[in-house]
């Protein structure tokens, strides 16, 4: 089976980290590992094996887990949902894996839910939130789609400001409520410049043709506007890949109608968090969708769907969306790092996930079989051992 082209650019940011430190090469990596709340702990445990399945292969470098406290239930034992030793060990760590969290009945005094992911995102600077939509051959998406034609884009979500901005801050008063949208120009042209630097990628692995959307709403808002402004000024640094922008509601459309279309999307914190679940459904659900959250220093990795309650304890979760986010701290980790094992190591993880979708053997029942976490989990292990 063909690999698949990189989730992540190369080359563009800390990629030669080792020569600033002076390090020859790092080979054991510090991994913050935030199990979460509901079906959380039930996929980070058989995600870690995967891991260790795949860096006991050469042995040229390792992992050592290191799991911190935080969530809803963490908040309803304790009164926090993110310890500042938590948030201290994520920083200090060279990745963060992170499962779900939340949980529908914990809620703080303001009625919203307790949710450290997003708390992570902000205090790390965490802008760039990369949700690939990929359909693996064999595995099915609810589109029929033509002859020839393949679902394989990634959404880019800014995941620091726009309306999520004032998030837990929002002024509701008996008459009105006010949230407040805010893009900055310095968060903008980092979100553009890794976009650009995907496509670049993904031009450059052969499997797109090398083209960004910025997708907005500037025909009703200024600051939109200004967001497009911002991204054709960018895009003149990337020559050879083509800018082009698409108002959000037409995309919403467009994903459904034409997804073969799209090759790299960039768009705000809100509209990328609706968008990103339309492409989780493109994909067979959100059981399947991976995604990692990227500043310039550090970066999460979470599956995109939440901390599923309804199926928490019964070992039946879907743990294929873990897994790939594992593998894109793989990539990660390996362009950051300059270490074409982790990187070579993250295709074929990907490889092997596909390969057992393919088969349509190890479905959860979220994909309407009936097999359950660690079996699936364990094909995959059984795969990259093969
Ligand atoms: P959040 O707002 O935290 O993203 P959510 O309210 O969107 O969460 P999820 O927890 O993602 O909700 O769950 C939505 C539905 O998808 C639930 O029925 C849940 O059981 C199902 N689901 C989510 N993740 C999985 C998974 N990994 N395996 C199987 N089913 C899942």
């Amino acid at each position: 089976m063909a690999l698949r082209a990189g989730l992540l650019p190369a080359g563009f940011q800390g990629a030669d980290i080792s020569a600033e430190t002076g390090e020859i090469m790092k080979s054991d990596f510090r991994i913050t590992v935030f199990e979460g709340d509901g079906i959380g702990p039930e996929i980070m445990a058989p995600t870690l094996d995967v891991l260790k399945s795949v860096q006991g292969n050469g042995g040229e470098y390792s992992f050592s887990f290191e799991t911190a406290p935080a969530g809803a239930a963490h908040y309803a034992k304790t009164g926090e949902s993110l310890p500042s030793s938590s948030l201290e060990a994520a920083r200090n760590s060279d990745a963060i894996l992170l499962s779900a969290m939340g949980l529908p009945d914990v809620r703080y005094d303001d009625g919203t839910e307790i949710s450290p992911q997003i708390e992570l995102r902000k205090a790390l600077n965490l802008y760039a939130g990369v949700r690939p939509v990929t359909v693996s051959p064999g595995a099915t998406s609810p589109l029929t789609l033509p002859e020839g034609k393949k679902i394989d884009l990634v959404l880019i979500r800014e995941s620091t400001e726009g309306l999520f901005y004032t998030q837990g801050r929002g002024e509701v008063s008996d008459a009105e409520a006010r949230e407040t949208l805010r893009i900055t120009r310095d968060v903008s042209e980092k979100l553009f410049d890794f976009a650009f630097s995907l496509a670049a990628q993904r031009k450059s692995d052969g499997c797109s043709m090398g083209t960004v959307t910025c997708v907005d709403k500037a025909n009703v808002f200024r600051a939109f506007a200004f967001f497009r402004e911002i991204f054709y000024e960018r895009a003149k640094r990337f020559p050879d890949i083509k800018a082009e922008h698409a108002y959000v509601d037409a995309t919403a459309l467009w994903m459904v109608q034409k997804p073969w279309e799209f090759d790299v999307l960039v768009t705000e914190n809100m509209f990328g968090d609706i968008l990103s679940d339309l492409g989780a459904g493109l994909m067979g659900g959100l059981g399947l969708a991976p995604s990692a959250d990227i500043g310039d220093e550090q970066a999460v990795f979470q599956p995109c769907h939440g901390s599923a309650p309804d199926i928490a304890g019964m070992g039946i979760a879907n743990p294929f969306a873990m897994i790939l986010s594992a593998g894109m701290m793989l990539e990660w980790l390996g362009h950051r790092h300059e270490n074409p094992r982790m990187i070579d190591d993250a295709k074929r993880l990907r490889t092997a996930v596909d390969a057992v979708l393919g088969e349509n053997r190890y479905l959860t029942r979220d994909l309407g079989g009936n097999s359950d976490t660690n079996s699936c989990a364990e094909a995959v292990i059984a795969k990259l051992v093969a």
